[in-house]
């Protein structure tokens, strides 16, 4: 059965919080954002305030074998900062028995990156790049196995679970889904997780009308299945930046050198079609900002987004495209926005993606819910300032993005599951 965080009794008890450590350091191994620490803290000061103590796990990076790089143990000093407690640190995250059965009320362990073993994300490593189809299987199901025993040792540590990592929430891993089935009664989520999935159901489940979905990005292809769970959901669907070419060009545009995939035509005048049939107002860019180079130095200038020249790419919304879609927005209820609209990271292109985090801001100001998810949109309002301007900025890419496509993620699933059979054998 779902505990829930604010009314579980930590009192005496120890807590193992699968949260999202893997912030980005530089070569000096610095952190150069902590945003991800700081949004896990409300969730860990609650465990050590309600008289528990703590287990913290993470993963950091993608190492796949034991590698000092990668490291937790960098981040001990910062963590312990943020929370207010000197955190201990336990070297090997499979070996802490001693150190988590040491800890009383209020302190915190930190267990070194869980990805230093293969069986966190249960794939075999260091397999011969010529393995046979037997070997593959053999080696899949050994790392299967051990998943087993790995996850185990982990539960054996604590009383409840709790997990607070939205960011690998879409992952079957041992931390972040398996482990739930050895707290049958005492597993919960984290206010982060909680967030996460408040903000999924205001737009998925309860989305105030009209509701308008911006859909931006590179590539049709990485967005299909989110466009697809949309449709039947908004009122306005508002396509835009790289695969926003792919519908144009299926309509008998032309694009010049713009980003698009042919081979995704069929699939683009499917989802115009299905607009129609439901009613949804399908919006895509009526004018276009072009350059004769993918650069920021490139010559540009403004053309109808279905009269492209040779030799030129669309590379942000223009004016016109922006006019149209500030209509849109601020006539919404709910938007949700995921991918920019032109290509931000150049400060010549990225002003209509600014337009938009404007737009955002300003509907959120007015009553709009406001939900940016996925990816580089997050990049985007956070680097233009306009994080605090709308009601939730995602902290998970993919998980947001699978989320989206309506997918069900595993880290919600087995904490929302019933009971299982493999009883807890750890207390
Ligand atoms: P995604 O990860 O699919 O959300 O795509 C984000 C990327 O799309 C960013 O790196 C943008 O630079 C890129 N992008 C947006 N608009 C365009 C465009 N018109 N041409 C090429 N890339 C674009």
């Amino acid at each position: 059965m779902q505990q829930h965080i604010d009314s579980y009794d930590f009192t005496g008890k120890k807590a193992i919080v699968r949260v999202d450590f893997n912030v980005p350091l530089n070569e000096n191994f610095e952190i150069t954002d902590d945003t991800r620490i700081r949004r896990a803290i409300p969730t860990l000061k609650k465990v050590l305030a309600g008289g528990g103590s703590l287990i913290i796990m993470s993963h950091l990076g993608r190492p796949k074998k034991v590698d000092p790089k990668f490291s937790l143990k960098h981040i001990v000093a910062h963590v312990s900062e943020c929370l207010g407690v000197p955190v201990q640190f336990a070297e090997d995250c499979q070996a802490a028995d001693a150190q988590a059965a040491a800890l009383k009320p209020g302190e915190a362990l930190l267990l070194e990156n869980l990805r230093f073993y293969a069986e966190e994300e249960g794939k075999p490593r260091g397999l011969a790049e010529d393995a046979s189809d037997e070997e593959k299987a053999a080696a899949k199901k050994a790392v299967k196995a051990s998943q087993k025993e790995f996850t185990k040792k982990l539960a054996s540590y604590a009383d409840c679970y709790i997990n607070d990592a939205f960011g690998t929430a879409h992952r079957a891993h041992a931390s972040t889904a398996l482990i739930a089935e050895y707290f049958p009664n005492d597993k919960m989520f984290g206010y982060l997780m909680e967030g996460e999935i408040k903000a999924i159901d205001n737009v998925l489940k309860n989305a105030k009308r009209p509701f308008t979905a911006i859909i931006g990005g590179s590539k049709v292809s990485s967005k299909l299945a989110v466009l697809e769970n949309l449709l039947p959901k908004v009122d306005n669907l508002i396509i835009g930046g790289g695969m926003g070419y792919t519908f144009i060009k299926a309509m008998g545009g032309k694009i010049g050198n713009s980003l698009h995939e042919d081979d995704l035509i069929p699939q683009a005048l499917d989802i115009m079609a299905r607009a129609k049939e439901l009613g949804v107002n399908l919006s895509l860019s009526t004018e276009t900002v072009v350059a004769d180079d993918f650069s920021n130095e490139a010559n540009h200038k403004t053309v109808p987004s279905n009269e492209i020249p040779e030799g030129w790419e669309g590379m942000d919304a223009g004016k016109a495209s922006l006019e149209n879609w500030k209509k849109i927005i601020l006539g919404s209820k709910t938007i949700l926005w995921n991918g920019p609209v032109g290509v931000f990271e150049m400060d010549t292109f990225a002003k209509g993606t600014l337009q938009i985090a404007e737009y955002l801001a300003e509907a959120t100001a007015n009553g709009a819910y406001t939900l940016v998810g996925g990816g580089d949109s997050v990049a985007a309002v956070t680097k233009m300032g306009y994080a605090d301007k709308v009601s939730y900025v995602s902290t998970g890419g993919g998980a947001m993005l699978e989320a989206i496509e309506g997918k069900d993620l595993p880290g919600i699933a087995a904490i929302r599951g019933g009971q299982v059979s493999n009883n807890k054998s750890n207390s």
